[in-house]
């Protein structure tokens, strides 16, 4: 097993990134296009609130962008996947499928809802949910009682299956939403990480009945914080967006509410900032598709690792770029960080599994041996779109 060289691999990331006085960050975001001219609109005309046109703009844009029926913006990403669990049907108790590789958000969500997370493995080709090991994990573990999936092993419901694209690549969503139909179950999608990718020519985000947008400010297009939920079913989007206007019965004066709901609106504000950013997102998948192939050349003669490539079916965002370390070593790969951020460029870890965080630590879950081997090989390097403009 060859170890990194450390002061080559350095130096080809500074080949491609160009020189630089301080650190360079894993992503910074780029205002390029209308943005003060929308936010000044705000501020001009009074509308900074939970209504306004670039909240209705926004989200009509987002969802011909996406490919959807109906986008509902909220405040954010992690409100996006708790407002998807609600109305796909997710209740107290039920187990939800989710990747043990992933931002902590998605597994915090199935709490929101008092379910539990049941924590599945990821394959090496896309980095996110295995089709065919989840497959025969739900056939060992799961059996149909009363016209929905039980796990025999806990005696509760499954519920629902949400995979997560990493780092903008998505997962094999045919074979994924083969396996979700022939247990009965509705996928969700935790497009935080993918927006504008395209699996088979289709855009994330879609290619499930629900799907969720992140717009936090490390993601590819940002409105400071927010998020979105997609959805192809006029009946699920107009209830996403009663659930997160405090469930408020319209009417000209009267304070009635029918149900428990959110107030996760999306400002205005934001939404403004989220239109002149949508605007760019052509250019930036361009930009950033262009520093991933710069990447990947630059990369070539280092030894001791591959770069992340996207998968044959997939147009990736490349949101960020990754390098897998050939050495299944947690100490190797500290070695690169340290060496990486020591040169100025701001390298970092994948996520901490969810199995190794103390409150999931006892969640239901399958071998997750993939995860794991990819927490200790994968680095993810600066991958802001500016870096691809050059
Ligand atoms: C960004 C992200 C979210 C949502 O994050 P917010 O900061 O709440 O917008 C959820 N899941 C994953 C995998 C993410 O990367």
């Amino acid at each position: 097993m060859t170890s990194v060289d450390n002061s080559r691999l350095i130096d080809a990331l500074k080949g491609v990134l160009g020189p630089a006085d301080a650190l360079i960050p894993l992503h910074e975001p780029r205002f390029a296009g209308r943005e003060w001219e929308l936010l000044k609109d705000c501020l001009d005309t009074g509308w900074v609130s939970s209504v306004g046109q670039y909240v209705d703009g926004f989200e009509a844009r987002l969802a011909e962008t996406c490919g959807a029926g109906r986008a509902v913006a909220v405040v954010n990403g992690t409100a996006a996947l708790h407002m998807a669990l609600l109305v796909a049907g997710v209740r107290p108790d039920d187990e939800v499928i989710v990747p043990t590789l992933t931002f902590v958000a998605t597994v915090n969500a199935v709490v929101y809802c008092g379910a539990v997370p049941h924590l599945v493995d990821s394959e090496m080709l896309t980095l996110g949910m295995d089709p065919a090991k989840l497959g025969r994990h739900l056939e060992r573990i799961g059996t149909r009682r009363d016209g929905v999936l039980v796990n025999r092993e806990t005696g509760r419901t499954i519920r629902a299956i949400v995979p997560m694209h990493t780092f903008g690549h998505p997962v094999d969503m045919d074979r994924l939403n083969a396996i979700a139909e022939q247990f009965g179950l509705p996928v969700i999608e935790d497009a935080t990480e993918s927006l504008g990718t395209l699996y088979k020519g289709r855009p994330s985000g879609s290619l499930a009945p629900i799907g969720t947008l992140s717009f936090n400010g490390n993601k590819i297009v940002t409105t400071g914080g927010g998020g979105a939920v997609l959805t192809h079913d006029p009946v699920l989007g107009a209830r996403a967006k009663h659930l997160t206007t405090t469930a408020k019965v319209p009417h000209r004066w009267a304070f009635d509410h029918d149900e428990l709901g959110y107030n996760y609106r999306l400002p205005n504000l934001n939404a403004a900032l989220g239109v002149a950013q949508l605007e760019q997102l052509p250019g930036f998948l361009d930009a950033k598709r262009a520093l991933a192939e710069r990447y990947a050349q630059a990369l070539e003669g280092v030894s001791g690792l591959r770069f992340f490539r996207e998968p044959a079916f997939a147009r990736s965002n490349y949101w960020l770029n990754a390098v897998l370390l050939d050495a299944d070593d947690e100490a190797e790969r500290d070695r690169v960080l340290q060496a990486t951020n020591d040169a100025g460029l701001m390298t970092r870890p994948v996520w901490t599994v969810m199995h190794k965080l103390s409150m999931y630590r006892d969640c239901p879950r399958d071998d997750l041996s993939v995860a794991e081997s990819i927490g200790r090989r994968l680095i993810n390097i600066p991958s802001s779109a500016k870096h691809g403009l050059r």
